[in-house]
């Protein structure tokens, strides 16, 4: 049998950080949803007890690295199962851009293996092997629109956005996500985004208030190291997406549009010199 898994990418419309912790992890407090550029997994049982991972994408590990034979291999043994399993990525999201590809890849395979090998395991469930896995895979194994704190593991379901278009536009580079962690400085941040705000523009439906809220605190380190995603921040704003933000530690920026005819233009005019670049739905 043969089964098929979509792993979406995330974008984060608020991303604060509240402190760091005695355990060298931040406290974080973001709001992050879906879009509709996702991963596609294919997963088919294997005669030998074995994982086994391939890929079109000849960028990312396909060993013990990979976040999605990381996360068959916690549930085997968690749940015992004594059977092998070969996954398939079709790699859609690009890599170490901030959108959470390596993440939802582990939360897809979560939920299928559950399904291949009719284990029952309740989301909830899935949601504690995830964090295990990733601060942000909890969050990838449920979908829709939360709240997360603490590390990003602790969530709490809010309403879907209104539905509009997001033109998502990645420079050539590759940001760490420690990296930028490692030179965040809290106790320098001048100001916060409000969350009351963002997750009051959401509860009301208020695309334009979504926009005028989004924050993302990480974008003090990164636009600092790479000029370049502050200039694709520049170009968006100027081609006229009504909110623009950089997702995640970057580099990946997105921009959120309400009217189709002004999609086709921003896309255009940042083809011009970003070769990544991705008009896609929210998924509400
Ligand atoms: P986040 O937003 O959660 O920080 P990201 O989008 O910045 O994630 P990923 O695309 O998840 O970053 O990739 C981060 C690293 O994880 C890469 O260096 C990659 O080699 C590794 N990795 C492991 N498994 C996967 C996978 N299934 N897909 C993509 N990258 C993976």
């Amino acid at each position: 049998m043969k089964i098929y898994e979509k792993a979406p990418a995330k974008i984060n419309l608020l991303l604060d950080v509240l402190r760091k912790r005695e355990d060298g992890f931040h406290e974080v407090e973001m709001i992050m949803t879906m879009v509709d550029l996702a991963d596609r997994l294919e997963m088919e049982e294997l005669p030998r007890d074995s994982i086994m991972i391939s890929s079109q994408a000849g960028y990312i590990p396909l060993d013990e690295k990979n976040l999605a034979f990381q996360a068959a291999k916690l549930i085997k043994d968690r749940y015992d199962v004594h059977k092998g399993v070969y996954i398939h990525l079709d790699k859609k999201i690009p890599v170490a851009a901030g959108l959470a590809g390596g993440s939802s890849d582990a939360a897809a395979t979560l939920r299928g293996l559950n399904r291949l090998w009719g284990l029952g395991i309740s989301e909830a469930e899935l949601c504690e092997l995830g964090a295990e896995l990733g601060s942000d895979v909890p969050f990838c194994v449920t979908g829709g629109t939360a709240i997360a704190t603490g590390r990003g593991e602790k969530l709490e379901r809010i309403h879907n956005p209104p539905q509009c278009w997001v033109v998502l536009a990645k420079p050539p580079i590759n940001v760490s996500t420690a990296d930028v962690y490692g030179k965040f400085r809290v106790n320098e941040l001048k100001q916060h985004p409000s969350k009351a705000n963002m997750v009051n523009a959401i509860s009301r439906g208020s695309f334009t208030d979504i926009c005028n809220n989004l924050g993302n605190v990480l974008e003090t380190v990164t636009l600092q190291l790479y000029p370049e995603v502050r200039q694709l921040k520049e170009s968006m704003e100027r081609l006229g997406a009504d909110g623009v933000l950089m997702s995640g530690s970057g580099p990946t920026v997105f921009g959120l549009v309400s009217k189709e005819a002004k999609v086709s233009r921003i896309y255009n005019g940042l083809r011009g010199y970003c070769k990544e670049v991705y008009v896609v739905r929210m998924l509400t």
